[in-house]
């Protein structure tokens, strides 16, 4: 990684970094006219409860694939997006292109199906979040109480009162709200009390520390006790094999998510996917 150098109260970039810069400024511009043609799309990842492996929803997933055919993953492009102000667009869209699909699996017959999207800290800071949330559920005709925001961690933690506060007003809206990529950020449970959220997902790192000669006394399980002692929902994301499902199902964890039900999944290909017996063949 490169880095910046102070000298005579000027910062010069290095060479490395100003390719980096070059980079990045390429990729907005190609985000930009991208998205306007519609470049990006959603892909959606099956969530299974654990005892029954029957799928109760999905997270909806950013694509990009450029003109040229090749994707750009979402780590890559959201930051920029973030950074160039594109997210607030690009984050609207999502929340009508899921709420839309939600829709559309409902009316495939599958009604107690809930869609969750991912909110970025910047979309969430924007003074017309709720606004776009609500024209998103309008427009659409989702049921509110079957569509949840994933907001992360470490946002939770920056500026308590404003999340607290905009937390209460968006779930007002009767959509609820999962905190992402939780057990990295160390909230205290005191704050974590005060947040009006239904949901805790277990990051995927901690998933993967899961194993049979590790089963005891890890951070998974200590997200489970919490969740536990706090009456909220808890689902483990990323998980990969068998023996992590069984773990996290003899520590108490009713949900998942990961490659071994199911990777994210082509638009076209979710309803066809929860209409098959995909699910009792994996097991
Ligand atoms: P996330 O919300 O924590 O999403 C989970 C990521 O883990 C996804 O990566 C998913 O494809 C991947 N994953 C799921 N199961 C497994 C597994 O079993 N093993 C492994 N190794 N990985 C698994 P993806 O799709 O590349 O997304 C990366 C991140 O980009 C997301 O992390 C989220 O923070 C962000 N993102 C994706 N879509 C959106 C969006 O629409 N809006 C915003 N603001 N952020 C998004
Ligand atoms: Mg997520
Ligand atoms: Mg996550
Ligand atoms: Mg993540």
């Amino acid at each position: 990684r490169a880095k910046t150098q102070r000298r005579g109260g000027h910062f010069y970039f290095s060479r490395g970094m100003g390719v980096e810069i070059r980079e990045r400024v390429r990729l907005m511009h190609a985000l930009r006219s991208g998205f306007a043609r519609g470049e990006l799309f959603l892909a959606y990842q099956p969530q299974v409860e654990l005892a029954a492996r029957r799928a109760f929803g999905a997270e909806a997933l950013l694509r990009w694939r450029t003109e040229d055919g090749r994707f750009v993953p979402p780590d890559r492009f959201i930051p920029i997006a973030e950074y160039s102000g594109l997210i607030i667009d690009i984050g609207a869209w999502v929340l009508r292109e899921a709420c839309a699909e939600l829709v559309r699996v409902r009316a495939a017959g599958h009604l107690d199906f809930t869609m969750s999207i991912n909110v970025s800290q910047v979309q969430f800071r924007h003074p017309h979040f709720i606004d776009m949330l609500r024209q998103a559920l309008l427009e659409t005709g989702a049921p509110p109480e079957r569509v949840e925001l994933e907001i992360t961690e470490s946002m939770a933690m920056e500026e308590p009162d404003l999340l607290i506060e905009r937390l209460a007003e968006i779930k007002r809206t009767g959509v609820s709200i999962a905190i992402d990529d939780f057990g990295t950020g160390f909230s205290s449970l005191s704050y974590l009390q005060r947040l009006c959220v239904d949901r805790l997902k277990i990051d995927r790192a901690f998933v993967t520390e899961i194993t049979d000669a590790a089963r005891g006394s890890s951070i998974a399980e200590m997200v489970i006790e919490l969740g536990r002692n706090l009456g909220l929902s808890i689902i483990a994301e990323g998980v990969e094999d068998e023996v992590q499902a069984q773990i996290l199902q003899a520590l108490g964890c009713p949900l998942a998510q990961g490659y071994l039900f199911a990777r994210p999944l082509a638009p076209e290909a979710l309803i066809e996917w929860l209409g098959s017996d995909a699910l009792t063949r994996a097991a």
